[in-house]
């Protein structure tokens, strides 16, 4: 392969970089007595080393203590989510008391649009994009129905453009002029899951808001990937996962955030518990519900401490890294990985068709690939060679290189993989 994407460059490039040696807080899965090349960071975040240790310190505070761990564990468990409140701040850009880490994503999306999907006769439909993730469409279109609207009629999906992999923002403003007054709410993935295409969240909040739509960003690809502000940019609502990007643990503890505006106010439609209740009366066990003035009114229950326990872990790793030199490796190993590409491309004559944008603004860490005419086999053969990687019918990978633990080698050793693979197909 050519200087660029030749291995010294590529150790070359991990040597260089002081943020490289967070690679060593993970485990990395191993295949044949090497790391794996691991690429679906966006679907699983690696193990962080730390994760055992503060699990343990759990079981071993609940073996000692039994229910006195509430209140004398090392980590109290009863405001245990409040270890969280800064670190979810910084990372979505928010108040602290805009953020609660809690329960999961799906359920979430269906607690927040108790609050904010409040459809009416003439102001009922909801703005999402066209082949959202799956769940999130599942969740959107039983909404609807619970609601007494048809999905058919509730649901507007913006989709990309004949021949066309990703959405135009023109498109989403042009619906919005069209239809705004119809609209109680636009839900959308920050991050496409698929393409991996990064929307505008500051512009089509505001111009989605102007129109009086509430605005909601599912965040699971988001989250840990990208800088986000949602303060800044008067986001109504948002929710996430902690197991992509976040590397908590499969099916971890997710988290929301919703606008301080929300707060404190005793009309909002709520479905609510004891856990979203006053603190400080909680447990004189009242019959009135008393809101904690904070996104924390939203809890329903008692906190799941031993996932809590992996999300810790996996926080103080970003609590101790600058977002802006983390997000700006994520950029550089992204894009080593699309001159890998391209480069096997060339070397082998097949067309390889990125489809994630190349633009800055619009991409994370996520490069979604075409192969086309390739089949599924391609992935199984990479598979085999220890290339963990993420195949979506009919012809798409999506690779993921994640800044606190893939390296430029990976990079590297995957194009090598890519390139025998093909010349052998
Ligand atoms: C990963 C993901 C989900 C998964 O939802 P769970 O409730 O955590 O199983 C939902 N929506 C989007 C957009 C995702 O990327």
């Amino acid at each position: 392969m050519s200087s660029l994407t030749s291995r010294d460059f590529a150790l070359q490039s991990d040597a260089n970089d002081s943020l490289s040696s967070l690679r060593q807080k993970f485990h990395i899965p191993q295949h044949n007595g090497a790391d794996v090349m691991y690429f679906t960071g966006n679907s699983l975040g690696l193990q962080p080393v730390d994760a055992k240790k503060y699990i343990d310190e759990e079981l071993e505070d609940w073996k000692n203590l039994g229910v006195e761990g509430h209140v004398h564990a090392r980590r109290p468990w009863m405001p245990y989510h409040e270890n969280f409140t800064k670190s979810l701040a910084r990372l979505v850009g928010s108040k602290p008391e805009e953020v609660v880490a809690i329960g999961t994503l799906t359920n979430n999306l269906h607690l927040l649009m108790v609050s904010f999907y409040r459809p009416t006769e003439s102001r009922f439909k909801i703005l999402c994009e066209a082949k959202a993730f799956p769940s999130d469409q599942y969740a959107l279109a039983s909404q609807a129905r619970f609601h007494g609207f048809d999905p058919k009629e509730a649901i507007i999906e913006v989709s990309p453009r004949e021949g066309e992999h990703t959405i135009r923002e023109e498109d989403i403003h042009e619906i919005i002029e069209r239809e705004g007054d119809s609209i109680a709410m636009m839900m959308i993935g920050g991050v496409n899951y698929y393409t991996g295409q990064v929307f505008d969240m500051n512009s089509l909040t505001k111009f989605a808001r102007a129109k009086g739509i509430t605005v909601g960003w599912d965040l699971a690809h988001g989250i840990g990937n990208i800088e986000l502000k949602l303060h800044e940019w008067d986001v109504d609502f948002a929710a996430w996962c902690s197991y992509k990007y976040l590397n908590s643990g499969p099916g971890s503890i997710a988290g929301i955030y919703i606008h301080e505006r929300h707060h404190g106010q005793r009309d909002i439609p709520r479905f609510e518990g004891w856990w979203g209740h006053d603190k400080g009366s909680r447990f004189a066990m009242p019959d009135q519900f008393e809101p904690i003035p904070t996104a924390e009114a939203w809890q329903l229950s008692n906190v799941p401490v031993l996932a809590m326990a992996a999300h810790r872990a996996s926080l103080d790793l970003f609590d101790h890294v600058d977002l802006a030199e983390l997000r700006a490796r994520g950029r550089k190993l992204s894009n080593y990985l699309r001159e890998v590409l391209l480069e096997v491309a060339e070397l082998t004559g097949r067309e390889i068709e990125i489809i994630t944008p190349a633009n800055e603004a619009q991409s994370g860490c996520q490069v979604s690939v075409l192969f086309p005419g390739l089949g599924k086999d391609l992935f199984d053969k990479l598979l085999a060679a220890g290339v963990i990687a993420d195949w979506r019918e009919p012809h798409v990978i999506r690779m993921a290189p994640v800044p606190m633990y893939s390296s430029f080698e990976d990079i590297y050793r995957f194009g090598e993989t890519l390139l025998n693979v093909l010349k052998e197909a």
